[in-house]
C-alpha cells in the first residue's frame, strides 16, 4: 500500500494540507475529488514524492520515506509513476514519442529500452509513425498515452493521475481511463485526481472527497 498519515504540507506559510490521512491500494483506482484549489495536486504530488511535507509520514509498501520526502531515496521514487493535466507542459518538445518513454530507461539504442518500449507502445496504442513523431505533430490524447507509457515504464507500483484527462475530449478520456483500468487490473494502485465527480464515479473504485480525508473533517464528523 501507498499510505499517507497526518500530512502537512503547503507552500511557505501557506498550509494547504492539515493533518491528511490517504491510502492507495494495490489493483485498485482511489478516485480524489474536491474543488479547486483545495489541494489535490498538492496531495498527489506528496505522495509521489514529489512534494515536501512539513509532519507527517508517507509509506510505500511498509517502507516508511523519512525526512521531508523530498529526498525519498530513488528507488522508492521509482515506485511511483505520475501523470499530469498537460502533457505538453510535461514533455520535451525536441524529443520523439519513442525518446520521451524511454526516457526513464536510459541509453535508447540499447536493446532492452527497444524491447521496453516496443511493449510500452502495443500496449499504449502507439504505432511506429506515432513514435516517430515529435510532441507538436501529434494529438493531446496521444502525448498523453506517450505520457502515461513513459509513467510505466519501469513497472511502478503505484500510479497518480493528477487531472490526466482533462484536457481531453470524451472519447479519448475514456481511452485512457481504459488503458489506466488495465493497469489497475494488473496490480496496480492507482490514485486518480480529478474535480470531475461524474468521471471519478465511472472510472474509480472508490471516491474520497479531499474535505473528507482531513483530521479535522473527521473529528467534526464524528462528534
Ligand atoms: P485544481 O482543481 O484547480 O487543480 P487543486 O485542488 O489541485 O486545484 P492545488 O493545486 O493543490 O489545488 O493548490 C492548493 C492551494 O495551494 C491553492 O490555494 C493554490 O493556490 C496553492 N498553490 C498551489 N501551488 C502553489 C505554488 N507553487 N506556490 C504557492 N501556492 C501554491
Ligand atoms: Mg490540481
Amino acid at each position: 500500500m501507498l499510505t499517507a498519515t497526518g500530512v502537512v504540507a503547503g507552500y511557505g506559510e501557506h498550509t494547504v494540507l492539515r493533518s491528511v490521512d490517504l491510502t492507495v491500494t494495490p489493483g485498485r483506482i482511489t478516485g480524489l475529488q474536491g474543488p479547486s484549489g483545495s489541494g489535490k495536486s498538492t496531495l498527489a504530488r506528496v505522495v509521489a514524492l514529489l512534494h515536501p511535507r512539513t509532519a507527517g509520514t508517507v509509506t510505500v509498501d511498509g517502507r516508511s520515506v523519512t525526512g521531508s520526502g523530498y529526498l525519498a531515496p530513488a528507488e522508492l521514487r521509482r515506485r511511483i509513476g505520475m501523470v499530469f493535466q498537460s502533457p505538453r507542459a510535461a514533455t520535451d518538445p525536441r524529443w520523439t514519442l519513442r525518446q520521451v518513454i524511454a526516457e526513464p530507461l536510459g541509453a535508447a539504442r540499447r536493446s532492452a529500452t527497444r524491447q521496453r518500449v516496443a511493449e510500452l507502445a502495443e500496449q499504449f496504442q502507439l504505432t511506429d509513425d506515432l513514435l516517430d513523431r515529435y510532441p507538436h505533430q501529434v494529438s493531446d490524447g496521444q502525448l498523453q498515452r506517450a505520457c502515461l507509457a513513459r509513467a510505466v515504464a519501469l513497472r511502478p507500483a503505484y500510479l497518480v493521475c493528477d487531472e490526466a484527462t482533462a484536457m481531453l475530449d470524451p472519447s479519448t478520456t475514456a481511452t485512457i481511463a481504459q488503458l489506466v483500468r488495465g493497469l489497475a487490473d494488473a496490480g496496480t494502485g492507482v490514485l486518480a485526481v480529478s474535480h470531475d465527480r461524474a468521471l471519478l464515479t465511472a472510472w474509480a473504485d472508490h471516491v474520497l472527497d479531499l474535505h473528507d480525508l482531513h483530521a479535522d473533517a473527521r473529528t467534526s464528523w464524528e462528534s
